[in-house]
């Protein structure tokens, strides 16, 4: 297959995990028969400081031209420390899903065997939990305006809304993913006090009409908080709006025991985005400590759902499982039992898991 691939490496820890999934494709490629063309361009902090947009028109130009986009993180602290910062590495990112229609976020939640003591959640809890987000992505709150400062500063403003069609494209996409797992969609939202939420509730329920093979249920987000790590063997697959997603995907990453172990893939028009759910770690930056298995599982995704190579991407995964059942591991995912010659760099991560590609 020709495919050409952009890849946006981004802040902090991107860069760093990026080079390792950048190698995967290569190795893939090589080994698979493929002829990928990989390109590079700018995003976030990096690129503010050498053009002053988050977004440049260059990099916006390569993405609506190429096949699939492999991304790092973006993020630096001398935006979060000012709130007064107008232009921002996120504004970027956000712009980016947007121009190119990017509505839903596909994030699987699987838990590796190898792993169960990685997470800070008993294991028989755990075991054989599977859980597939859906989260909105262009819509609610994040993108919602009025957005601003009122009264000299005294008053924040920002809004959520939602339309019709917005929930129900996504919800759609829900139900047929679930259709091919357990049959089973959680429907997340705060319908006991939001609009939006009573929106998002009632056409959810109209979208499940046309799957009736599929279970429904509705969850409000505060309890899903708690259920979420107290039985989530219980998930199949969890619809939920851009916010809510958001903060239950990092919970949920406790559940696999590290944000370093989450990919996830983003769709909705001709080329998709795939990127580790982590930040720009800053606090891990340029020590060769991150863990790249998210960017791994990345690439894998993107094989998957964006190039339709089942096989590189199982490939991919198979080597990711290989690597931890041999007992290496990065430092945060390492536990009483890993030896101290096992724990691996960035860098030492990613030589192991291509070897055994
Ligand atoms: P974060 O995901 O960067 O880090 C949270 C915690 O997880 C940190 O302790 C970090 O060390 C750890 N962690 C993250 N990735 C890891 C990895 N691969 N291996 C090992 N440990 C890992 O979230 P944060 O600290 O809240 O945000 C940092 C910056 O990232 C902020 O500027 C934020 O805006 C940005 N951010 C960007 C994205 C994105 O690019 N999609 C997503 C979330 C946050």
């Amino acid at each position: 297959m020709q495919a050409k691939i952009l890849i946006l490496h981004g802040d902090g820890i991107g860069p760093e995990v990026t080079r390792v999934g950048q190698q995967v494709l290569q190795v893939i490629a090589r080994n698979f028969g493929h002829n990928f063309t990989l390109e590079e361009a700018l995003l976030g902090h990096q690129a503010i400081q050498l053009t002053g947009q988050p977004l440049p028109d260059e990099t916006l130009n390569k993405a609506k031209n190429c096949d699939a986009i492999l991304l790092g993180a973006v993020g630096h602290p001398m935006y979060d420390n000012n709130p007064k910062a107008v232009v921002r590495p996120e504004q970027g990112i956000l712009r980016l899903r947007k121009e190119l229609g990017l509505f839903a976020n596909l994030r699987p939640i699987q838990v590796f065997d190898e792993l169960l003591e990685a997470s800070p959640i008993k294991s028989e809890i755990l075991r054989g939990s599977d859980i597939l987000f859906f989260r909105e992505l262009t819509g609610g709150i994040y993108f919602g305006t009025p957005r601003e400062r009122r009264d000299n500063g005294q008053t924040a403003v920002d809004t959520c809304i939602y339309t019709r069609e917005e929930v129900k494209r996504i919800a759609a996409m829900a139900f047929e993913a679930a259709q091919k797992r357990k049959k089973k969609v959680t429907s997340v939202d705060k319908a006991n006090v939001l609009e939006t939420s009573r929106l998002w509730r009632e056409v959810v329920n109209e979208v499940a009409q046309s799957y009736p093979d599929v279970e429904l249920e509705h969850q409000l987000v505060d309890s899903m908080t708690m259920k979420l790590i107290s039985q989530p063997s219980k998930y199949d697959v969890i619809l939920t709006e851009n916010l809510f997603g958001d903060i239950l995907t990092d919970e949920a990453s406790q559940i696999v025991g590290s944000m370093g172990l989450l990919a996830s893939a983003s769709i909705g028009s001709n080329v998709g985005l795939f990127e580790p759910i982590h930040g720009s770690a800053p606090d891990i930056a340029g020590q060769n400590i991150a863990n790249p298995i998210a960017s791994v599982l990345s690439v894998a995704l993107l094989f998957q759902i964006g190039l339709g190579l089942q096989e590189e991407a199982s490939a991919v995964v198979g080597a990711v499982k290989k690597t931890l059942a041999k007992g290496y591991r990065t430092r945060d995912i390492k536990d009483a039992n890993t030896e101290p010659n096992k724990i691996l760099g960035t860098r030492e991560m990613g030589e192991v898991i291509i070897e055994n590609i």
